[in-house]
């Protein structure tokens, strides 16, 4: 099981995805309002990929994604920009989506101003506002990006994507690249953002503790399907996946060390050319000969729970046999 653990060991660092757009396959998400999801997995499992296809960024194939059971493909005109800026999505790396030539007033005021969601003389009252809602010195209005601190950056982004008062907003890997003391303050900010403004958020990370703390559910998700979702804590204390399970097990020698570290010894199969069956199976240490031939479906397994494993999170009991469990 350790080694297994070890070849699982997130590729922290690595959190960027490589420059290929990953198919993601029968892909089912849905989002209530105002609920937290933390959409969790390794780099190149499409979780970017889903958040840019959710925010309408990318286009789908097959499928649609619906907002208040509209495709928003089929959107026109003033529909259409509503509910573009009614989804915003914040990336992990502020410094490269930050423009260094613009003062954070500009940054912050320019979608409003440009949307008409401001006039011209309340442009500074309004960023100063935000800043201050976000927790930065709204007398540091007229600065440029590189005079502020990575978890500063991070916090003008967030104020950017809040300017248009989206109530949809789609976290990117937003804090991977920061310490981790900031970020939790990033994440406490989250969370009072959450609740103030009663966002809706989807939370995407590699990191399966980042999301504990903000998420009220949690979709895991590998090589381009989804393989559990579960309330928060049921992934937490009664995880069925071995794929889930084995992403548990990090955290505690995360936790143990005090620091992060990279130490990948199994191949992440290719997402372009998965394995048959269960993308799993190569990395599975319950594989049996039908996990190689038979796609598992995601079935559910108790309410609000549901998992796609040929067993039942690796009991060996299938998970027709294990029955509902209440979970107390
Ligand atoms: Fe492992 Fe088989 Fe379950 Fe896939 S379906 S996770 S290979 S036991
Ligand atoms: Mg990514």
């Amino acid at each position: 099981k350790t080694d297994l653990a070890e070849r699982l060991a997130m590729r922290v660092g690595l959190a960027e995805e490589p420059p290929t757009v990953h198919a993601l396959d029968d892909v089912s998400l849905q989002i209530a309002e105002g609920e937290v999801v933390g959409l969790v997995g390794e780099s190149g499992c499409g979780k970017s990929t889903l958040g840019r296809v959710v925010a309408g960024m990318l286009p789908v194939t097959s499928g649609q994604v619906a907002r208040d059971g509209k495709d928003i493909a089929k959107l026109k005109g003033a529909e259409a920009r509503a509910m573009r800026l009614a989804t915003q999505i914040i990336f992990q790396d502020p410094m490269s989506s930050l423009n260094p030539r613009k003062k954070v007033i500009d940054i912050i005021g320019e979608a409003p101003r440009l949307h008409g969601l401001v006039k011209r003389g309340e442009v500074r009252a309004e960023v100063e506002r935000l800043m201050g809602l976000v927790g930065l010195d709204p007398a540091m209005a007229n600065r440029y990006p590189h005079q502020f601190s990575g978890g500063q950056r991070q916090r003008i982004g967030i104020a950017r994507a809040l300017a248009v008062n989206p109530d949809f907003l789609i976290c990117d890997e937003s804090i991977a690249a920061l310490d981790v003391s900031i970020q939790a303050q990033v994440i406490n900010l989250l969370v009072r953002l959450r609740e103030e403004l009663s966002l809706t958020l989807l939370f995407i990370s590699h990191d399966l503790s980042v999301v504990r703390y903000i998420s009220d559910r949690v979709v895991i998700m590998y090589l381009g399907r989804v393989v559990e979702t579960a309330p928060t804590d049921r992934i937490f204390d009664a995880a069925r996946h071995p794929y889930t399970q084995a992403l548990l097990e990090e955290i505690p020698r995360i936790d143990r060390r005090g620091h992060r570290f990279s130490s990948v010894k199994g191949e992440i199969p290719s997402p372009v050319n998965p394995p048959q069956g269960c993308h799993f199976h190569p990395r599975c240490p319950f594989a049996m000969d039908r996990c190689r031939i038979e796609r598992p479906v995601l079935t559910q397994a108790s309410p609000g729970h549901s998992v796609a494993c040929h067993l039942d999170g690796g009991t060996g009991r299938p998970l027709s046999e294990a029955g509902v469990t209440t979970g107390d």
